[in-house]
């Protein structure tokens, strides 16, 4: 069975981690392949460097060096050069890199700069890692995700995205989220060639509109996925009405989206979804969403650990199945 899963950072990670668990567990390890395709629209140049901060959360949490706790970057980490840099004035001081992480970016940049597209420095950086899954990039090309801010600061209208999440915290309302370069990028090496070989196709409780929406946003992804003629399964990352972390209540109030599971249902759509899996606590949504033309099935979707990750994807995985039986009755 071939698995492909659209990813961004923290939620894609978790899910994923429950996912090869559960395809273990199964003993499907052998005969299952996941490949996962990356948001990189977060990415960011700092100190000269190429920070791809979805991918890495990915192969780190995989891979075993993630920070438990925070969600993101290395454990047992270090700030020796963040401090020196802060002594020669040189910032931004709002976005935290470690030592250890910083190693990881050096050599993603120089690869970069030797010539290697993204997608092989990816492959490269995951032979140290080896997460179990082959992770690839959406796109080789430059794309950034921006967001439009209510109360511009400095006379600028607009901020990165990491800016907009990690220095300002989400806390001025967002106008539009914009990804620059998208529509000019192309799918990365190996992109369409899985999404048109998959067996099933899932979206995990990651940010429908800065992660998910912005893969989806790179031309021919979407249209591959609808026209793969395969199951595509999605969990929803919204939780009685409000995102389990992060701010994808902001954003999705951005696209003129409704922060709950059923309006994040509908947004996809049912011509990229379905089936879909809300939480318990919003099983009363269940007959929307399948008024929507998606089917609907409420189970647990907190990720508190590895355990409850892998029911999730049990569940996914079940759910995708049921599609298929339908589509061949
Ligand atoms: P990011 O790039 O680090 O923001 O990570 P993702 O885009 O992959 O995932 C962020 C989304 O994951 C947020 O909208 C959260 O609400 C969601 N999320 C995080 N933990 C959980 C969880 O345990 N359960 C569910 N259902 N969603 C979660
Ligand atoms: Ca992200």
């Amino acid at each position: 069975m071939r698995i492909v899963v659209l990813a961004g950072g923290i939620g894609g990670a978790r899910f994923l981690r429950g996912l090869k668990a559960a395809v273990a567990d199964a003993d499907d390890a052998g005969t299952t392949d996941i490949t996962v395709i990356g948001n990189t629209g977060d990415d960011i140049h700092l100190f000269g460097l190429k920070v791809c901060p979805d991918l890495d959360t990915v192969m780190y949490t995989l891979g075993g060096g993630i920070h438990e706790e925070q969600g993101w970057g290395r454990a047992d980490e270090t700030f020796a050069v963040k401090t020196e840099l802060a002594a020669y004035g040189v910032g931004p001081e709002w976005f935290g890199l470690g030592d250890r992480d910083f190693a990881t970016h050096i050599v993603r940049t120089q690869m970069l700069g030797a010539g290697y597209p993204l997608s092989a420095v990816t492959e490269a950086l995951c032979a140290r890692w080896q997460p179990g899954v082959r992770l690839i990039p959406m796109t080789d090309d430059r794309v950034e995700t921006h967001v439009v801010v209510d109360t511009p600061e400095d006379g600028r209208k607009a901020v990165h995205f990491q800016e907009y999440w990690v220095r300002l915290h989400a806390s001025v309302p967002a106008q539009a989220i914009l990804p620059v370069g998208a529509e000019q990028s192309k799918p990365a090496p190996g992109v369409l060639e899985a999404i048109a070989g998959a067996d099933v196709i899932l979206f995990p409780p990651s940010n429908p509109v800065v992660s998910i929406g912005t893969i989806l946003a790179v031309p021919g992804i979407r249209e591959a996925i609808a026209e793969a003629g395969v199951p595509v399964v999605g969990l929803s990352p919204i939780v009685g009405d409000a995102p389990v972390r992060g701010m994808a209540d902001k954003v999705l109030a951005a696209v003129g989206v409704e922060s709950t599971a059923a309006a994040v249902a509908e947004h996809y759509g049912s011509g990229l979804l379905d089936g879909w899996l809300v939480d318990t606590v919003d099983a009363g949504l269940s007959e929307a969403v399948e008024a929507a033309g998606i089917r609907c099935r409420a189970v647990p979707l907190m990720m508190t650990d590895v355990h409850a990750a892998a029911r999730m994807a049990r569940e996914a995985l079940t759910l995708a199945e049921e599609v298929r039986g339908e589509a061949r009755a």
